[in-house]
């Protein structure tokens, strides 16, 4: 195994904890990177409750999501979400699906999500909200089962680095795994907060989001390491 590849299951291992620790995922919930050095490749566990992982259960997947080798071993219904956005994205390497319960609201209420702070200035560029009932009817179970399914969702995601899903959860991406762990938790905390200042200011009163611009600017002079290199050796037990 190369160390490019040894360290990507690493730091993979080190993502599911950290999103459980930090209360993105609970049981449920999955995080996956590409493999370095294929496009065509991305790294997944089997079917595990995220603070559960070791280096091995992560499996490997090519872009229909299909096993590489699969080896009896049981798969995440909703893997075809990766395999589509690392397939219509190439700027992405590492992709979260979460049930975050803060964000839940904004994806039901018509209410966008905004960007209240620095830490979540990827927000100011606008999160979309993929409905499953335009692509599959009206009495789904939610679940992104098919790869059609997660080509429609890929497509609602756009070049955005996340879209809420509708009833059901969100999808996050970046160009790293320490990014999509990083942005997955100020999701969170961006909703929670939102909610906060959207009580405090009262029914129709504005409250004084992030521009687009000012999303920019944040996003380009933080790259999270600080709380990754914290957040991955606690996970790690170093
Ligand atoms: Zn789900």
């Amino acid at each position: 195994m190369s160390d490019a590849l040894a360290t990507t299951i690493e730091d993979l291992v080190a993502a599911n904890r950290i999103l459980a620790e930090q209360g993105v995922v609970d049981g449920y919930g999955h995080v996956s990177a590409r493999v370095p050095g294929k496009t065509d490749r991305y790294l997944l566990s089997r079917s595990l409750a995220p603070a559960s992982v070791t280096g091995e259960d992560i499996m490997e997947f090519d872009l229909d999501s299909s096993p590489v080798d699969q080896r009896g071993r049981q798969m995440y219904l909703e893997r075809f979400i990766h395999g589509e956005i690392y397939r219509k994205r190439p700027d992405v390497q590492a992709v979260v699906h979460h049930h975050s319960p803060s964000v839940i609201p904004f994806g039901i209420a018509g209410v966008p999500l905004q960007a209240v702070y620095h830490m979540s200035g990827f927000v100011a560029g606008g999160i979309p909200v993929y409905e499953i009932r335009d692509k599959d009817g009206p009495a789904t179970d939610m679940l992104i089962r098919t790869g059609p399914l997660g080509r429609s969702l890929a497509d609602v995601l756009g070049v955005k680095p996340a879209a809420l899903m509708r009833g059901h959860g969100a999808v996050v991406v970046a160009p790293s795994v320490s990014l999509v762990v990083a942005r997955c938790v100020y999701l969170e905390m961006n909703a929670r907060l939102q909610m906060q200042a959207m009580q405090i200011a009262g029914p129709g009163a504005k409250v004084n989001y992030l521009t687009p611009e000012e999303g920019v600017a944040a996003v380009d002079s933080n790259d999270f390491l600080r709380a990754w290199d914290l957040w991955r050796k606690k996970a790690l037990g170093q």
